[in-house]
This record gives C-alpha cells, sequence and structure tokens, in this order.
C-alpha cells in the first residue's frame, strides 16, 4: 500500500486544520487588545515595571503598522454602533485600549495612533486623576523596592527582601491580597507595609509626573480618542459592598464628564479577572449608565454571544508572529482563562 494508516491520518489531520483555519479566518471576531505602559528605550520606573508588559514604543509602532493593512481599528462610535444594532463587526474588527492613564500614554501612544489616524481606549481611574497620586500597585512597588528592611513580616509570615526577584516575589503577594480580600483588610495595607518598611511614601511630585492630567485627555478627545471611566479608587469592585461598588462606579463616570464636558460611555473593570466583577457589578454598571464594560481574563468577542458588559481583552504580551496571529486566528490563540 502507498499510504500506511499513519500517514493518511496525519494528512486527514493536516487538511482539516487548514480548513479550520480558513474558516476561523472568515469568522468575523472583535479582538480588544489591552496595554498598560509603554517605555521609549528601556522600562525604567521606580514603581511596578510589570505594568510595562515588555511593550515598548517601537513595538507598539510595529503593531499599528500591521494593523493598518490587515485589521480595522474601531472606534467607540463604531463599536456601539455594532452593539447597538447587533450588526456583524467587520472582518478582522480590532479595538484599541489603555488602563489607569499613564503620562506616558500621552508622550508615546497618542502621536503614533494620531499620525495613523487611528482611535484607541483610554481607561482612567478618577481617583489618581485629580488627587495626583498612584494607584496601590504601584505603592506596593515603590515601598518594597526601596525598602532598607531585609525581611518584612506581615500577618504572620516572613517575606525575605534579599535581591530584586525575592522583592519582586513579595510584590506580587503583596498586589494579590488587594486583588482578592474584602476591601476592610486590605484599607490600611499601605500605610503598615510603609511603617514595617520603614519607607516613605513617594514624594508628591514623582507620582505627579506619572499621571496624565485633565489637560492631556481633553486634546486626546479632541482628535478623536475615547476616554472611559475605570471607576474613582481603582479598587477591585468584587471586593466592595454593593453600595460601595454603586459609588465608585457612578463618581467615576460623574467626575470624567465634569472634567472633560462630554459622555463616557465605556468602563473598564479594575484589574479585570473574572473574579474582580460579577453579576450584581455588571447590573450596577448598566444601571449607571454605561453602554458597555470591558474584563481582561483575555478571549476574543463573537457576535453573537457577546456581553457588552464583559467585552473580553487581552493584554498578554506576544512575540511579533504571535500578535498577527491573534488577530488572525482568534479563536484558536486568545483563550479566555477560567
Ligand atoms: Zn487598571
Amino acid at each position: 500500500m502507498a499510504m500506511d494508516v499513519k500517514s493518511l491520518t496525519e494528512a486527514l489531520a493536516w487538511r482539516l486544520e487548514l480548513f479550520w483555519d480558513r474558516l476561523e479566518r472568515l469568522r468575523t471576531a472583535l479582538v480588544v487588545v489591552n496595554y498598560h505602559r509603554l517605555y521609549a528605550r528601556a522600562p525604567d520606573t521606580p514603581f511596578d515595571p510589570t505594568v510595562y508588559g515588555g511593550i515598548s514604543l517601537d513595538y507598539f509602532r510595529r503593531q499599528l503598522r500591521w494593523l493598518r493593512d490587515n485589521a480595522r481599528i474601531l472606534s467607540e462610535e463604531e463599536l456601539l454602533d455594532c452593539l447597538a444594532r447587533r450588526r456583524a463587526f467587520p472582518r478582522r474588527a480590532v479595538a484599541l485600549t489603555f488602563d489607569d492613564g499613564y503620562r506616558d500614554n500621552y508622550d508615546l501612544a497618542f502621536p503614533a495612533l494620531r499620525e495613523r489616524g487611528m482611535p484607541a481606549f483610554f481607561f482612567i481611574p478618577t481617583g489618581p486623576l485629580l488627587d495626583r497620586r498612584l494607584g496601590w500597585w504601584d505603592i506596593v512597588a515603590y515601598l518594597v523596592r526601596r525598602s532598607p528592611v531585609p525581611v518584612l513580616e506581615l500577618e504572620g509570615v516572613r517575606h525575605r527582601l534579599d535581591g530584586p526577584s525575592a522583592r519582586q516575589a513579595c510584590i506580587n503577594i503583596l498586589q494579590e491580597r488587594y486583588k482578592t480580600l474584602p476591601e476592610a483588610k486590605t484599607r490600611h495595607l499601605t500605610a503598615s507595609l510603609a511603617e514595617k518598611l520603614e519607607t516613605a511614601f513617594p514624594p508628591a511630585a514623582l507620582q505627579d509626573a506619572e499621571l496624565m492630567t485633565v489637560e492631556h485627555l481633553r486634546e486626546m478627545t479632541g482628535a478623536g480618542m475615547a476616554v472611559g471611566a475605570h471607576t474613582h479608587s481603582h479598587r477591585v469592585l468584587a471586593t466592595l459592598a454593593p453600595q460601595e461598588q454603586r459609588r465608585e462606579l457612578v463618581e467615576g463616570k460623574r467626575l470624567l464628564e465634569e472634567q472633560l464636558g462630554r459622555p463616557v460611555r465605556s468602563l473598564a473593570y479594575p484589574v479585570g479577572r473574572r473574579d474582580s466583577f460579577g453579576e450584581e457589578t455588571k447590573r450596577m454598571a448598566r444601571e449607571a449608565g454605561y453602554s458597555m464594560a470591558f474584563s481582561l481574563y483575555s478571549g476574543c468577542n463573537r457576535p453573537g454571544s457577546l456581553d457588552p458588559m464583559d467585552i473580553r481583552r487581552s493584554a498578554k504580551r506576544r512575540p511579533f508572529d504571535a500578535f498577527t496571529a491573534s488577530i488572525l486566528y482568534p479563536g484558536r490563540v486568545l483563550r479566555a482563562a477560567r
């Protein structure tokens, strides 16, 4: 026999894969890419370096060049229109989003987007914006990285701080507490950390310099960028009592609208994991007047099954080939976390 069973099976599997790839290219999907910070030369910050996600300005520009020729970048208006009319997305629909309001978004990302006429979303927590203070994750990272103390003792557990990787491991543990414990348990965590770590909070000017201002955001919305809400304090909504969740959702929207003089229709849940918000949160977000809300546990969005209050986003840094594959074959590359 010219072809044995094994090679026949392999040939069939290969044909089937080609067929699925072709089908995947034809199915419409919305892929939402998320970024936090960009760096020009090297990620250099006294705060949390993990929010750069390994994305340099050069790499971002390379992605934009490819997207311009191979995808359709949707504005907030276009995306809302697709959702409202339950219309299929255009082929290879992509939305670009940035969270947390870092200054490099204005300095680096905005010019790169504007020169190509590409819209993006910027999700801004109003507490940091108006009080000019960085969020808890950056404060935790700053304190742990600068501390002269060799061991941090917290609730009977000793965290050794000898060397950068031990410090990063400690930062991860502390940040995880903020993401999962009820708010009452972490309310005074940064103050008690500053004391135990014998380190002062970062100076106001240092924090201020890391964040975009209201003027930056006004200029960006004037140039076609969308500004969305990211709550007021950036506390994880699921860790808050319902009335606190509502206040965060309502205040974040109201303050942004007041500052920008335009309606705020989109929301991104802080942290955005499956356990960061619940059905109650989604209902309250709808009641607060949001038309759509974004999560951050990966996955792609199909027109038939999309939940406007849980639009999937992916923040993972991928090598360039994997990035383009995530747009061309989103169903295969982008898996939602459990
Ligand atoms: Zn955030």
